[in-house]
């Protein structure tokens, strides 16, 4: 079997067979159930996703129709080559809340003094459509009650009732819910000045703008996030910037003979030779939250190797890179 080989003509194809035989016959037609989730929307009509799918492969010259067993129909399999061919397949469930979310939403929880909220309020209503506007989670896996003031009320709760000040039974919280919780009673100016970056660097557009271009450093995970992804992207963008980088190595190099690792030593040169001159990576040793929206002095960055980035960025909160020495020199 072939999904790949699907194209958009075949689900069109099947689509109106659908509408051409009726829900019940078509399904009959391919063995196949009810859809309890996912629906294809299209033209105004709603259609069983997996169903759509295998007769879709059917119409594809040379394939036959796929039966019951020999695919998914979920977000994994079906729905994903459905919505990969520009076809509207709704999620079933609202994506998990990540950092970045409930580090806003814990700051409202905090300035309600730790009482949850609900949705008339006014700022459960601002906090939704923040929310709405954050370019973290795509379109297509948002749902119709994607962070509606509802939702955002309900997760008030999940935060106010898990302080260690609220007497009643505390709701069924996420374990991103009680980390972010535990780091604003730990860190709470720190977590503070975060929500103010995520909120005004969201309003001003300038964290959307930062997100577009450097889409590519997604690769960490919410928990090596400590400022939530969105600043954590912006971070990358800082240490990413060419002209500041080479001008930090100019200014390195009136004073040093080498671009050997500030943390480990470690010198591509010496040890690649040509293809490795020149090479070094530059961190920003100053998170957003101190340094806030000022520019980035030469001062602030250090040049140090790719492993040695790498596991300072490795788990939240970031090593210093003292910190970091200190291990190279503890394990050496
Ligand atoms: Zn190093
Ligand atoms: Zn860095």
């Amino acid at each position: 079997m072939a999904k790949q080989d699907v194209n958009r003509d075949d689900v069109l194809a099947a689509l109106a067979e659908f509408d051409a035989l009726g829900r019940e016959p078509f399904l009959a037609q391919y063995g196949m159930g009810k859809a309890t989730g996912y629906l294809l929307h299209h033209g105004g009509n709603e259609y069983d996703s997996k169903a759509i799918l295998a007769a879709a492969h059917g119409h594809h010259p040379g394939l036959a129709p796929l039966t019951s067993d020999e695919f998914y129909g979920g977000e994994g399999d079906a729905v994903k080559y459905l919505r990969r061919l520009g076809f509207v397949v709704p999620p079933t469930r609202e994506p998990t809340w990540t950092r970045d979310e409930l580090i806003l939403a814990c700051d409202l929880v905090r300035r309600n003094g730790w009482k949850s909220m609900r949705a008339p309020h006014p700022d459960v209503v601002a906090l939704s459509d923040l929310l709405q506007r954050l370019p973290i989670h795509p379109m297509e896996v948002r749902g119709p009650k994607f962070r509606n003031p509802n939702g955002v009320g309900r997760k008030t709760s999940d935060i106010a009732t898990h302080h260690p000040d609220y007497q009643g039974t505390p709701t069924n919280a996420g374990a991103t819910d009680l980390e972010v919780l535990r780091d604003f009673l730990e860190r709470e100016d720190e977590m503070i000045a975060v929500a103010d970056l995520i909120r005004n660097g969201v309003n001003s557009g300038d964290l959307v703008d930062a997100s577009e271009a450097v889409n590519d450093v997604d690769e960490l995970d919410d928990d090596e996030a400590p400022e939530g992804r969105l600043l954590e992207r912006k971070h990358f963008a800082r240490e990413r910037d060419r002209a500041l980088r080479d001008k930090k190595i100019r200014k390195h190099l009136q004073t040093n003979q080498t671009l050997a690792c500030a943390t480990c030593g470690f010198d591509f040169t010496a040890a690649y030779g040509s293809h490795g001159a020149g090479y070094i990576e530059c961190h920003h040793v100053v998170p957003l939250h101190s340094s806030g929206e000022v520019k980035t002095r030469l001062s602030d960055l250090i040049l140090i190797c790719a492993n040695c980035h790498r596991m300072i960025h490795r788990r939240s909160p970031w090593l210093t890179p003292d910190q970091l020495k200190a291990l190279v020199a503890a394990n050496a």
